[in-house]
């Protein structure tokens, strides 16, 4: 087939098979270019949509797609994705028997897979297979495993060279979410795809919240942060195997279900928390950065750092791993100094150390920003936002900056008087005037500054030598016991008054969910019914939850409702296989929900209903859409609570002028039957609510 004849394909097969209406930023134009049988290398954010760029061309083309892919352990939940999405797909690993593989040889022979997930060390078994005859496609996942630059190089993925000698024309596309030059250039040289369409993919990822903390307290913050989002799955990235095991300890003692995942554990116990988390047996997972690479999980509400990463790029690809639906996600990293003091001693014991450290520094402003994050991430990929991007912490909450130069003053001069030989405890101890058996026995207590600073707590003198670093006012030693030492630029606050902007400590409160609301709120909100549904089907087909449909698929279900196979397969993410298996089921519970909803507001007091709604302010076509009621039954239910003597302002609905008008009817008609006789008496003229609102206030009156 010409790419001309595919093109027409293109979006039918998108919907068919993904259920999606529309292709994200690059996704059309790489599949047109891999469809043209062009090689291809593919940058795209972690969560950006790279599958999409493989898997549809596979549909399309005659042979097989091969997917080399570093991870046995996730190829199974990819082909089952695929699987449930109507795609044939399969593996090829060392986890397989003999018979497995000879199915396999049979199956490809027969063309009846579309794609195959292979590790490279397996690709030496399938030799017969590898041949023009076969294959139509390979695509390279996590394509920057290939270059000893990356931060997860696989000494396996450097034979794959011989793959373009091997197939001159099958179009090769190489993915990966890491973006540096020197790693973009190992991996097309080492595949030999030189002249490869490079498509390099916006690396923002507006949905993700980004937010750095001090890191005081850590350990209660984030089960703060944890209990103000229940039932959401979350990731907590820590530097060592040891921390990550104390705190899902601490975790559990707390009442959280947590797990650890780091390369210390056994490969069956790695798998079974890889496994508990990917079908929400398990809501939290403490790992260290050998967590995640492929994890697909669209679920994955936010992702904490426990400690600061060594770099941007791990960073970035870490957080990636949340919000990978589009839904709201959030990203909270802690900073704390020993982490960039313990981070630089790693460093040091490497080869390409400068480097590294470079690295480390661009991490650690990072974190110490007071502008847009988000543009400092993104500028880090050499992507420049215009405007700030109104979802990281420094633009929700601007720092208020105001006259710190005393404050500045009063540290430095107390740095001075230390000799420039104590790190920043026992400065901020003589700040405050502690007298502490280290301050006693060092006497540091005749110190003439000794106290000097009693009215900052302790935590904000850290919070503002902080600042006073980050600006150099004043530097840590790292080679002598993190002793806080002057700066050039201290003597200018000394001595010249120089202004020091410093920014006030922002109080963190965390809005804790009340286990009373979300319980209240699961019985009767339909995204929880759903999930229930999604949870159930899951484990009875043994899939994760999310390869039934996402998160972001229900929540289009429950905003649109949809009632018929035709609705059904409008929603975003429904494809013609999830209809077929899933519709009815599906559908069934979006009719009972809505069904009951509307016995309820039947059986129970239907005006009490519509007072709470009215009193919470909502307007009539709110309440009417809420209770899924007409408006007029509104109006008469806002007329009779009025009447019973409820607080409903009813000349917000009526006009006194109409009030008269029924007063006048009312006494001409005598006794007239119902409120028909009064809209015929107006000559149709006036409506039935007003009437009826009229009505009550004249009862009213009369009462
Ligand atoms: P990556 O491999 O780049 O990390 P994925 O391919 O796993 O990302 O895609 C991330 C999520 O985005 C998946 O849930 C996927 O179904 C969804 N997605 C991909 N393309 C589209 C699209 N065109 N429209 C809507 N959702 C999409
Ligand atoms: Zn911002």
């Amino acid at each position: 087939m010409q790419v001309s004849e595919y093109q027409d394909l293109l979006l039918p097969t998108l919907k068919k098979y993904f259920g999606y209406d529309s292709f994200r930023a690059e996704q059309q134009e790489i599949i047109e270019s891999v469809l043209a049988k062009n090689d291809n290398l593919v940058i795209m954010p972690t969560g950006g949509g790279k599958s999409i760029c493989f898997q549809l061309p596979a549909i399309l083309f005659k042979g097989l797609t091969l997917v080399i892919s570093p991870l046995i352990a996730l190829m199974k939940d990819q082909v089952d994705g695929l699987k449930a999405n109507g795609i044939p797909a399969n593996f090829f690993n060392s986890s397989q028997t003999k018979e497995e593989h000879l199915q396999i040889f049979e199956d490809i022979h027969h063309s009846k897979i579309k794609l195959l997930y292979v590790a490279p060390e397996s690709l030496s078994q399938l030799e017969n297979m590898v041949n023009e005859q076969y294959i139509s496609c390979i695509a390279v996942d996590e394509a920057h495993c290939i270059s000893s630059w990356g931060h997860d190089f696989r000494p396996s993925y450097q034979q794959l060279g011989y793959l373009k000698a091997k197939l001159p024309n099958t179009p090769i596309l190489a993915l990966t979410a890491t973006a540096d030059k020197a790693t973009r250039e190992d991996i097309v040289n080492q595949l030999r795809i030189p002249n490869a369409n490079q498509s390099i993919s916006s690396f923002d990822r507006k949905n993700i919240e980004i937010e750095v903390r001090p890191a005081n307290d850590r350990v209660s913050q984030i089960i703060k942060f944890i209990r103000s989002k229940p039932n959401e799955a979350g990731i907590v990235y820590c530097l060592s195997r040891k921390s990550t095991e104390q705190l899902a300890e601490k975790l559990l003692l707390n009442g959280i279900k947590a797990t650890t995942y780091h390369a210390g554990l056994t490969f069956e116990k790695r798998n079974k928390s890889q496994e508990d988390f990917i079908f929400d047996k398990t809501q939290v997972v403490c790992a260290t950065v050998a967590f995640g690479m492929g994890i697909d999980k669209s679920n994955v509400r936010w992702v904490i750092h426990y400690n600061m990463p060594k770099n941007i790029e791990g960073y970035y690809q870490e957080i990636g791993r949340s919000g990978r639906d589009g839904l709201k996600a959030n990203a909270l990293l802690f900073h704390s100094y020993s982490d960039v003091i313990q981070l630089r001693k790693f460093a040091e014991g490497t080869s390409n150390f400068e480097f590294q450290i470079a690295k480390l520094d661009r991490m650690k402003q990072f974190s110490e920003a007071t502008t847009c994050r988000r543009k400092i991430l993104l500028s880090y990929f050499g992507e420049l936002l215009s405007e700030n991007c109104g979802n990281c912490d420094v633009c929700k909450n601007p720092p208020e900056f105001f006259n710190g130069t005393l404050i500045a003053q009063k540290a430095l001069s107390t740095i001075v008087r230390l000799k420039e030989s104590e790190a920043t405890g026992i400065v901020i101890d003589v700040l405050r005037g502690a007298r502490n058996a280290t301050i006693i026995d060092k006497k540091y207590d005749s110190i003439k500054t000794h106290g000097i600073g009693n009215d900052i707590s302790w935590k904000d003198w850290q919070h503002y030598i902080i600042q006073l670093v980050n600006q150099g006012y004043c530097e840590i030693a790292f080679h002598k016991h993190n002793a806080l030492q002057l700066t050039e630029f201290s003597k200018k606050v000394l001595f010249d008054n120089e202004l020091v902007k410093l920014t006030k400590p922002v109080a963190i409160a965390e809005k804790e969910t009340k286990k009373k609301t979300t319980k209240k709120a699961s019985s009767s909100n339909l995204f929880e019914r759903l999930r229930k549904l999604r949870h159930s089907i899951a484990l009875e087909e043994d899939i994760p939850a999310y390869l039934v449909f996402n998160d972001a698929t229900l929540k289009d279900m429950e905003m649109n409702r949809p009632m018929s196979d035709e609705e059904f397969l409008d929603i975003s993410g429904v494809g013609q296989r999830k209809l077929d298996v899933y519709g009815t089921v599906f559908i069934n519970e979006i009719i009972a929900f809505t069904n009951e909803k509307k016995v309820k507001s039947k059986k129970g007091n239907t005006h009490k209903i519509t007072y709470k709604l009215y009193k919470e302010g909502l307007s009539i076509d709110e309440i009417s859409a809420e209770r899924e009621l007409a408006p007029t039954t509104i109006f008469s239910h806002l007329a009779k609570l009025y009447t019973e003597g409820k607080d409903v302002d009813i000349y917000e609905f009526i006009d006194k002028n109409d009030v008269a008008e029924v007063r006048k009817a009312k006494e001409t008609l005598k006794t007239p039957d119902g409120l028909k006789a009064y809209f015929e008496f107006f000559k149709e003229q006036m409506d039935y609510a007003t009437i009826r609102l009229a009505l009550s206030v004249i009862e009213k009156e009369e009462l």
